[in-house]
């Protein structure tokens, strides 16, 4: 039982954290809204009004644990003592994210944990999530995250030794030139262990990846940090974008939202963080005109039964409603007159580009594609777009690999049931980014 007195001071510093957190929280959102009109856009428009609101909570309850590193383990008092408990305990598949402590960008994470108990002290199995979720929650590094979770499991429940293994998995950043090869989604395996873990050549450590093996993880696929210098260990891709002069003011603005975090922008991972940020966000800058070449598919009056298809065209966006990655494939399907070429990839592919870099949302993406194409060909066009959402992720709402499709139908594929059905049906079950 608390004493009144206890109970006030547990009021009043709660007081004080809520007042902190509301300056913080607006701090937060006149820095999103310089980072908007950096981009060019109206901040009262309809889409965006409220992103800057939007933001600052996202960016609060994604990065929680900072706030609160003591969640978890801190009463050894709740740790139950088992009967007959000796082996290794496992939990394998918890679903995390983070961010990227190099760019800011959202990040997602496999988390495996494994501990011998000790003298029969074991912990709920409820605990292991809670507790790396905490540390997952603020802006991270991979390696340094697993550090972070075994140590905690470990001074928490006092076992005999614990092991973590983190898959991680990074958005890569765009490129324009579609024809370049392009680099894939970022992933990495590290791991993190203490006690009867801590030699990672010990034999303990191949029964747990035996454990896991049917993942997709392998030994042989960690990375051992020390064994490599820093250049090569940077995983996060923006490293390896060029650099280009940014605004101080929008410099300025996401250093602020790293510090309303409770992060310190000048500890020497975060110094470039804000650049790198912006290397991605400036991707999504406002256009007004879209310039292409749009000669060689002039529409000429009639309408032939041919469907002419493209699957898979790769996008990026930016959700304008928390400015947080969007990304996935488009189908197009369109008639084109007899004698017509269709329209090639790389046009079809800069029309995506055009209206995917830009702050988005997912059902505008859709039937700006299709206008455009549907001005090219003569209106009988069909687009689905295929779209993870990494808001989703950070808010906890779907589940990691889940995606949004949306829709656009135009002119003959708006009434002819069997000409929609046979696009639909024809695009291949597995679109490209979905395997990442
Ligand atoms: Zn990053
Ligand atoms: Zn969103």
């Amino acid at each position: 039982m608390h004493s009144n007195c206890e109970v006030e001071k547990l009021v009043n510093s709660d007081e004080v954290s809520i007042e902190k957190e509301s300056i913080n929280r607006s701090v937060i959102e006149y820095a999103v809204k310089d980072l908007l009109l950096g981009l060019g856009e109206d901040i009262n428009r309809e889409g965006i009004r409220k992103t800057p609101f939007r933001v600052a909570k996202a960016f609060f309850e994604g990065t929680r644990g900072a706030l609160f590193p003591e969640a978890g383990l801190d009463n050894t008092n709740k740790i139950g003592h088992g009967g007959g408990v000796g082996g290794l305990v496992f939990v394998r598949d918890i679903d995390l994210y983070s961010y990227c402590e190099s760019c800011l960008l959202p990040f997602q994470i496999k988390c495996h944990v494994g501990y011998i108990p000790s003298n029969q002290r074991v912990v709920g199995l409820s605990k292991l999530p809670r507790v790396a979720e905490a540390f997952a929650k603020r802006l991270q590094e991979p390696q340094h995250l697993a550090d972070e979770i075994c140590f905690a499991l470990h001074e928490g429940i006092q076992p005999e030794g614990v092991a973590i293994i983190l898959q991680c998995t990074h958005i890569p950043f765009p490129y324009k030139d579609f024809d370049s090869n392009h680099e894939g989604w970022v992933n990495i395996l590290v791991s993190s262990g203490s006690g009867v873990f801590e030699n990672k050549n010990d034999d303990i450590w191949s029964d747990l990846f035996s454990l896991v093996k049917f993942r997709g993880i392998e030994k042989g696929k960690v990375v051992i940090k020390e064994s490599l210098d820093d250049q090569c260990y940077n995983w996060c891709p923006s490293f390896k974008v060029e650099e280009i002069k940014y605004s101080p003011i929008m410099v300025n603005a996401v250093s602020t939202i790293i510090k309303s975090i409770g992060e310190d922008p000048t500890r020497k991972e975060l110094i470039e963080t804000p650049n790198r940020f912006l290397k991605w966000l400036m991707n999504f800058q406002y256009a007004s005109n879209i310039d292409l070449k749009m000669n060689g598919s002039i529409f000429n009056g009639e309408v032939k039964s041919i469907i002419w298809s493209e699957f898979n065209v790769p996008f990026w966006s930016q959700c304008e409603h928390h400015l947080l990655p969007f990304y996935g494939v488009v189908h197009i399907g369109y008639y084109n007159s007899e004698g017509c070429n269709p329209i090639g990839k790389s046009l079809l592919q800069s029309i995506v580009h055009f209206y995917g870099f830009k702050l988005q949302v997912q059902e505008r993406l859709t039937k700006q594609i299709a206008e455009t194409i549907s001005s090219l060909v003569g209106g009988n066009v069909i687009v689905v777009v295929e779209a993870s959402h990494t808001c989703m992720i950070s808010r906890g709402i779907e589940k990691f690999g889940s995606n949004t499709a949306t829709i656009a139908v135009l002119g003959h594929f708006s009434t002819d049931l069997a000409a929609r059905t046979k696009f639909l049906e024809s695009i291949p079950s597995v679109t490209s980014f979905e395997g990442q």
